[in-house]
């Protein structure tokens, strides 16, 4: 069964990691990938060029996940620098390493620039001409932004150009994290009147750090910070370990929300760590782990 009729079944479970800089880092990765295969997930995907950073060691690590054998591999692609000869040529490299799951974006911008600087400036267009080129070898998941993209004008706006990534060939979306539950819960009312039909992967983003919670929400990406994060925030201020311990139980309880709102897969972004993430699936009480 593919990954997206799993998830059109039951709901999910999903990760997310990213290619450390060093060598150093890149050796660190496979024991986090082998608790992390424990918990059975439908799907990993690594991020590419994230923060307009170089792509790195993404093909490494996506290669080695889908030669584990355990779970289904998923890439990040971007269009920022990335002409259609080049597109195909990484393509068909991810394919060959055993990677035919795409997560297609726009990506974020290089530092200093304003634009892809390559062939397609939006992700549908790199979804069609992957789907063109493709056919149905590839299995091509696009963003959804519950809160809106930074540089969109308005969610109706966004929301629109969701529903062309779903007509230019994508077969699931996969959010930016979102604290504000009320907007999630409406960003999915309105996707869905609007003819969005996709299987929703929704992001989840552990809360462990104070700096790093507050960063994730608004260094890039504009998230609100509602009251109940606010509070624990201003609760566990001078207490790292609190907030870490209360904040495990904080995304569970996301998570149980994001259920009923019916989702259809927990994706989890794992930080390159799995102590944390154990802690809080196995607090969650949804998912069974094999040693
Ligand atoms: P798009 O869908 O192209 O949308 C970008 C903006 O343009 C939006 O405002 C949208 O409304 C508008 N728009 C969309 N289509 C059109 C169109 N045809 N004409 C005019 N306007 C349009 N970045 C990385 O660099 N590497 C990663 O690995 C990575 N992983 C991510 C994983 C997830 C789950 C998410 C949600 C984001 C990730 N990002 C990553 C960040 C992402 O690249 C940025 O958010 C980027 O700014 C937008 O990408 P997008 O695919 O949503 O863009």
């Amino acid at each position: 069964m593919t990954i997206v009729e799993k998830m059109k079944q039951q709901t999910t479970l999903s990760f997310e990691v990213f290619p450390p800089k060093t060598e150093a880092g890149l050796a660190k990765l496979p024991p986090v990938l082998e608790e992390l295969y424990k918990w059975n997930p439908s799907w990993l995907s690594c991020t590419y060029g994230a923060g307009g950073s170089n792509k790195g060691y993404c093909l490494e690590i996506v290669g080695s996940i889908a030669d584990s054998g355990r779970t289904q591999s998923v890439t990040h692609y971007t269009c920022v620098h990335n002409t259609k000869e080049g597109i195909v040529k990484d393509i068909d490299e991810f394919l060959a390493a055993g990677v035919d799951h795409v997560l297609a974006l726009r990506g974020d911008f290089i530092p200093g620039e304003d634009a892809t600087n390559g062939d397609f400036d939006h992700a549908d267009g790199l979804i069609r001409f992957l789907r063109k080129t493709y056919g149905d070898k590839l299995t091509i998941a696009c963003s959804g932004i519950p809160e809106g993209h930074i540089e969109s004008p308005n969610m109706a706006s966004d929301t629109a150009f969701l529903k062309r990534k779903q007509d230019a060939g994508a077969d699931f979306i996969v959010t930016q994290l979102t604290f504000d539950m009320d907007q999630f819960a409406r960003w999915m009312d309105e996707i869905r009147a609007a003819g969005v039909t996709l299987p929703v992967a929704v992001g989840v983003m552990p809360v462990l750090e104070r700096d790093k919670c507050i960063r994730h929400c608004l260094s890039m990406n504009g998230c609100a910070i509602p009251r109940s994060l606010a509070r624990h925030i201003s609760k566990y201020y001078n207490d790292p370990e609190g907030f870490m311990d209360a904040g495990m139980d904080y995304t569970v309880q996301q998570m149980y929300e994001y259920l009923q709102l019916g989702v259809n897969d927990l994706h989890i972004y794992a930080l390159n760590q799995s102590e944390a993430v154990d802690e809080i699936l196995k607090r969650s009480g949804l998912f069974a782990k094999s040693e």
